[in-house]
């Protein structure tokens, strides 16, 4: 077994990953490495065997870790890395501060990075995903991250070197992103406020925001590109296509296609990674039997299935 090194954060071999994930499903990483801060990280890194493979992950709001857990070291930041800073129209957050904290702490200091208040995840996987919604994405604002290499070198990469597009980036193999600035327009406060609460109402009149999902299980089948208008009012949605093959509420296991919002995959109770996957697998199926569209999954499914 490969001998790791000794990091000043905590590095648990055998973790469970379920309840770290929104869906609460999946088995243990080899080894989670939670570290102190970017040098613990850095270090770690840069001593760790070139073979053995790392898996970052933000807050689970967009994964399906399988039943079989994942073979890697899963690298999950905490603390050492949710600072926020507001200077001007420039917004610097660690990687783990969640979406909702940077917009809300943006407002209160009068820029409007109001899209990220009702995305559940943190700033890592907001980067990763290209994260958006109500019109505006990451792309949109974003100006820099900063990384921690897979050989432990910590670097920053402009905006553009992510060719960021609809619900994806081009992060280096294995590299974790510790933070990110964004460039955020001005507005008044209470008005920032006020469109924030009118978000959330939105959300929770239109998605099951109490149930454990991972968020929109595929991607709109043509899906907006955030560097241009030109396709942004397109008819084609992922819930319309699932309605149209008779997929919303379909069940298997503990796994349900959500009766309110049908583009949502729900763990309805007891469902492991394996009754998520099919059920969402059997969806793929009939829309395209019955429209011939190929959806594609927006949740990541990382990991191995449980052995029989
Ligand atoms: C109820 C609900 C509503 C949602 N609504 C939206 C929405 O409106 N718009 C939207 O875009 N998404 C939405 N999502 C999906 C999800 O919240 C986003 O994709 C979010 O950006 C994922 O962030 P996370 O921290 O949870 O990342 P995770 O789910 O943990 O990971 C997602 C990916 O990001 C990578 N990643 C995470 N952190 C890092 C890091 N530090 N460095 C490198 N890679 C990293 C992981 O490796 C993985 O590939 C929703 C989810 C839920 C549950």
């Amino acid at each position: 077994m490969t001998t790791l090194p000794t990091p000043r954060g905590a590095l648990t071999p055998d973790r469970p990953l379920s309840d770290l994930t929104w869906l609460r499903v999946g088995g243990p990483a080899d080894w989670l490495f939670q570290p102190a801060d970017e040098a613990d990280l850095a270090e770690f890194l840069a001593v760790l065997p070139p073979g053995v493979p790392v898996f970052p992950m933000g807050v689970g709001s967009n994964l399906i870790v399988r039943d079989g857990g994942i073979r890697a070291v899963v690298i999950r930041l905490g603390r050492g890395f949710n600072g926020i800073t507001v200077e001007g129209g420039r917004v610097t957050a660690g990687a783990a501060a969640l979406d909702a904290h940077v917009a809300r702490k943006a407002a209160e200091a009068g820029r409007d990075l109001t899209f990220l208040r009702t995305i559940p995840g943190s700033i890592g996987g907001a980067v990763r995903m290209n994260a958006g919604c109500y019109g505006h994405y990451v792309a949109d604002f974003l100006e820099e991250i900063r990384i921690v290499t897979r050989s432990g070198q910590i670097e920053t990469l402009p905006a553009a070197a992510l060719n960021l597009r609809y619900r994806q980036s081009d992060l280096p193999d294995g590299a974790v992103v510790i933070g990110a600035t964004f460039n955020a327009p001005a507005g008044d406060p209470a008005a920032l406020a006020a469109r924030m609460e009118d978000q959330l109402a939105k959300r929770d009149a239109s998605q099951p925001t109490k149930d454990r999902s991972a968020g929109s299980t595929f991607r709109n089948p043509l899906g907006r590109s955030s560097t241009g208008a030109a396709d942004d009012t397109h008819e084609l949605k992922a819930w319309k296509v699932i309605d149209e093959a008779g997929m919303r509420g379909a069940r298997i296991g503990g796994a349900q296609m959500s009766e309110m919002h049908s583009n949502f995959l729900i763990n309805a109770g007891g469902a492991t990674a394996a009754d998520l996957e099919n059920l969402g697998e059997e969806v793929r199926k009939r829309v395209f039997q019955h429209s011939g569209i190929t959806l594609e999954w927006e949740i990541m499914r990382v990991g191995e299935p449980a052995t029989k």
